[in-house]
């Protein structure tokens, strides 16, 4: 019988992130040009964009500690990715947008360079090849249509290797044969890591990297607060609890203090604890606290056996024909030079216990999930435990695209949010778009804008 009691109920990032410096909590009256609430990646990465693109004075408000936000408890895996089939997306709205949203998402990687080399010890950020594993016969042509529209989009790189095996390999329409490749069943057994003969193709595809966003937002921060003292006050233990939005300012009221400022930006995912009002009504706008919805992830991990770098999806690893499941895996090398394996994929719906306590554990249905699947795969998991486990609020917009841009009522309301589960690359380019719109750039019209 499996048990969960020896399992570190932390996220495996935070585990590695040892002692960080803290800062203070607001006391008294404060004033800057910009407010941003919320001191993840997105938080973090705006602040730097508006330090180094801007001449802005900005304050930083944290409810809890910089990071300890899904920033600390993901699995770590920076894709340019959404959780909408391109083909869906493609249906909602028109392709050019579509093309053109991936193309500005893109973009992310080189800021993502750009940020990192101005750390004096840069973030470890490993390029690794990707891979998506598929057993039906359904999910593997949709699949493969979608990516024969990104590739010829130049959206992405991408190559499907089908199995020689397959036996329903003719009803791949002929034109898409350019991304396939029919390779000896072996091979897709040996790409995807398994020993598992369902599987019939595997989906290589990139760019795609393994990265500690705790990490880089920590360091990212310790370098601009020692770079741009004069411009940046950041609060830790702070939460924005009301929040008065006037025409050209903004009031915001903390436990012991409050913030004036010209312009907010709310960098706050899935959370929706402060209270948004219009100053002159007195009305509260309600626009986070009703389009926004949260949904907990988990994620668990242990020491690996193998010792490479490794990441991968599973559509449908039960094999139940339930097109919307699937788990994800990666594998990394940590500092104490071991490898340790990443698996997660189970949402656990709504039910949200508090942020991140420590006192929840493990389901048994979860774990039993998990250690079904390994034991499929057979090469990595001999062990009835998992060393680590944890979770973390997913913010999704009503569309499940990013909101990144100023809000259409209140023009000095501007949103970074709505991470959708994949967002650490999105944060990224979020931050530097809002800050090029602060410094009065003009942007064309574009999916991500929160309309
Ligand atoms: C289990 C899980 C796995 C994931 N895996 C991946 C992955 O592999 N790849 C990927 O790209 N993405 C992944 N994500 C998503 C990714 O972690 C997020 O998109 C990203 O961290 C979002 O950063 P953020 O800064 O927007 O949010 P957060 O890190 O959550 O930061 C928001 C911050 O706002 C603060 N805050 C909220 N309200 C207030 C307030 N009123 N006052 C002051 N502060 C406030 C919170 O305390 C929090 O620190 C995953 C997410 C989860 C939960």
């Amino acid at each position: 019988m499996s048990n969960t009691s020896n399992m570190i109920n932390k996220s495996l990032w935070l585990s590695e992130l040892g002692e960080r410096k803290s800062r203070s909590k607001l006391h008294g009256a404060v004033d800057s040009d910009v407010v941003i609430v919320g001191g993840g990646i997105a938080g973090i990465s705006t602040l730097y964009f508006l330090l180094t693109q801007t001449q802005l004075n900005i304050i930083l408000l944290e409810s809890d500690r910089i990071a300890h936000g899904a920033t600390g408890n993901n699995a770590g895996h920076a894709l340019t990715g959404f959780e909408r089939d391109f083909r869906e997306l493609v249906r909602d709205y028109n392709r050019e947008s579509v093309v053109s949203m991936y193309k500005e998402l893109n973009t992310s990687w080189s800021l993502l360079e750009l940020m990192n080399h101005e750390l004096k010890i840069p973030t470890e950020v490993t390029q690794i090849v990707d891979h998506g594993g598929f057993t039906q016969t359904d999910d593997l042509l949709e699949t493969i249509q979608e990516q024969y529209e990104l590739v010829i989009n130049g959206v992405n790189h991408s190559l499907i290797l089908v199995s020689k095996d397959f036996r329903d390999r003719d009803k791949i329409p002929p034109q898409y044969l350019d991304i396939v490749e029919f390779v000896e069943p072996g091979e897709i057994l040996s790409r995807l890591e398994t020993l598992d003969e369902r599987y019939i193709a595997a989906h290589i595809y990139g760019p795609s990297a393994l990265m500690i966003s705790a990490e880089f937002t920590h360091n990212i921060l310790e370098m601009l607060e020692q770079k741009f003292p004069h411009r940046l006050e950041v609060y830790e233990h702070t939460p924005a609890e009301q929040i008065k939005l006037f025409p050209n300012a903004v009031q915001i009221d903390t436990p012991h203090g409050n913030v004036s400022a010209n312009t907010l930006i709310m960098c706050t995912n899935g959370y929706k604890q402060a209270n948004i009002i219009d100053g002159n009504s007195g009305q509260e706008y309600l626009k986070i606290k009703t389009q926004i919805s949260q949904i907990m992830g988990e994620v668990v991990a242990f020491p690996s056996k193998k010792q490479s770098y490794f990441g991968g999806y599973y559509l449908n690893p039960e094999h139940d024909l339930h097109k919307e499941s699937y788990l994800y895996i990666n594998r990394r090398k940590l500092k104490d030079g071991l490898y340790y394996t990443a698996i997660g994929g189970a949402e656990l719906g709504t039910d949200i216990h508090g942020p991140y306590s420590d006192n929840h554990s493990l389901s048994q249905e979860s774990l039993e999930k998990y250690q079904r699947f390994l034991k499929s795969t057979k090469y990595d998991f001999e062990r009835s435990e998992f060393a680590y486990h944890w979770e973390g609020i997913m913010g999704y917009t009503p569309n499940r695209i990013r909101w990144i841009g100023p809000d259409t009522k209140y023009p000095n309301l501007y949103y970074n949010l709505g991470c959708n589960g994949i967002g650490l690359m999105q944060s990224i380019y979020g931050g530097w778009k809002l800050a090029g719109m602060l410094d009065g750039a003009k942007f064309s019209p574009s999916l991500f804008d929160p309309n």
